[in-house]
């Protein structure tokens, strides 16, 4: 991710983190009795993806709000499941989100929580060993009152999980401010916690600009544009996180740049509800930094960083043509572009000396479409392709093309958070069947509480 040069050799871990990438690091002179060694030589290894915009809470929900737009989707479907949960579904909700993201390469995320119990999201993280940023969803206002809270019950809750979790496992565990969108969140409250000082080191996770009923909405109550509004919290600057901003202004990106806000793109969740585009390139253009995310299971309906890129090239060749952003580019937005908007990009994001041990071994064999890549002599090469690669895979088919346009979650053997094995392919079975059982029962508990009907 650093340089666009994949390289054959060894990568050194040690403890938590990578001790050496040779050949472009010495080999560590490390006496042999101390180093477990592994051959991994049939495999890739790529840093783990980085999803910015993920609702561990709603996937339960998967496939159960179908054929809604965004509001509708939300008041009819989502805020009174969401209200239905308890500790322990939210619980089944969150540990069958991170196994998801675990098996398809997933090493952090950007969280919003529900309204309630953030705790046992906190609790499977730390569980299921994923790196995050989590926290409730913030809402003082609006038409879902069973989820709405007092403004002061969430600076308490916000100061209880800060207290426990910010900074837990030697940082793995963060903590987010999560004002749920502009509509849902007032005036004095938004502003009162982007200014407290004891919450400075949080980002700001919220929605906005997703569709143009919301845009619609956010003028009519604040008089401005979500990323304007955003943009004149005071104490946000270099911490907004916006996701989607599917429909900005030139206005709205410059907003968005001079407040140092970021852009939390999410292909699939914005093409399913029908909220429109998202035009990378215009953010790229106006300086304003863009990670990705699948969203929620619930609109997603994977959590799958492959499926995003593939998503993210295939719009922006929509809208740009074909050259616009290349595979390359693409990788690199799923993981250090995403380490980048965390303010990680010391810590994760590519396979790097001294950074964090959070990666993937990819299993070229492990998705048929990807056929001869095994003896790809694309490895081996030492040029990079350059910015566009408009001129690449004339003569061979760069790895970047064939894991981001071929390549999907079945070829992700292992993936590894801070140097510990999270999730292995090879002894994944049981344990799926195992979280299956739980998932079917906490739904139809969640379902039995919002009153909806339950199958069988
Ligand atoms: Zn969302």
């Amino acid at each position: 991710m650093e340089d666009e040069r994949p390289a054959r050799g060894d990568l050194w871990i040690e403890d938590r983190r990578i001790a050496a990438v040779t050949p472009a690091d010495p080999a560590p002179d490390w006496r042999t009795e101390e180093v477990e060694r592994r051959d991994v030589s049939s495999f890739w290894i790529l840093p783990g993806f980085v999803q910015t915009h993920v609702h561990l809470c709603q996937t339960l929900f998967r496939g159960l709000g179908e054929g809604r737009e965004l509001y509708r989707w939300l008041s009819e479907v989502i805020w009174p499941l969401e209200a239905a949960l308890e500790p322990d579904t939210l619980r089944v909700s969150a540990e069958a989100g991170i196994y998801q993201l675990l098996a398809s390469g997933t090493t952090a995320i950007l969280d919003m929580g529900t309204t309630r119990h953030t705790s046992a999201i906190a609790e499977a993280v730390e569980a299921r060993g994923l790196r995050a940023f989590l926290g409730p969803a913030i809402m003082d206002r609006g038409p879902a009152q069973a989820l709405v809270r007092a403004g002061g019950e969430f600076r308490r809750e916000v100061e209880e999980l800060a207290s426990v979790w910010e900074g837990h496992d030697d940082g793995r565990i963060r903590l987010a401010l999560c004002p749920r969108f502009v509509p849902s969140v007032s005036d004095p409250l938004f502003r009162e916690l982007a200014r407290e000082p004891s919450f400075r080191s949080f980002p700001i996770h919220t929605h906005g600009s997703e569709t143009r009923q919301e845009v619609e909405e956010v003028r009519s109550l604040t008089g401005t544009t979500p990323p304007a509004y955003l943009a004149s919290l005071d104490g946000g600057r270099g911490r907004v996180k916006m996701a989607h901003g599917v429909w900005l202004s030139a206005e709205d990106r410059a907003a968005l740049r001079e407040c140092g806000g970021a852009v939390l793109h999410c292909p699939g969740s914005n093409l399913k509800l029908g909220s429109g585009l998202a035009d990378l390139r215009a953010l790229r253009e106006a300086g304003v930094p863009v990670g990705l995310g699948a969203d929620g299971a619930a609109c997603n309906n994977r959590l799958d960083a492959w499926r995003e890129m593939r998503l993210a090239g295939s719009i922006a060749s929509t809208l740009h043509g074909p050259s616009t952003l290349s595979a390359f580019e693409l990788l690199r937005l799923a993981t250090l572009d995403g380490a980048k908007v965390l303010g990680l990009e010391d810590e994760i994001g590519s396979l790097k000396r001294s950074k964090r041990a959070d990666l993937t071994l990819i299993d070229p064999t492990g998705d048929e479409a990807a056929l001869g890549a095994e003896g790809m002599e694309g490895m081996e090469r030492t040029e990079a392709t350059g910015g566009t690669g408009a001129t690449s895979g004339l003569a061979e088919e760069p790895p970047e093309a064939l894991l981001v346009y071929a390549g999907s979650s079945r070829m992700v053997r292992e993936t590894w958070v801070d140097g510990r094995v999270v999730f292995d392919r090879a002894s994944a079975r049981p344990e799926r069947r195992e979280l299956s059982a739980r998932f079917l029962a906490a739904r139809r508990r969640v379902l039995e509480r919002a009153g909806f009907p339950v199958p069988g």
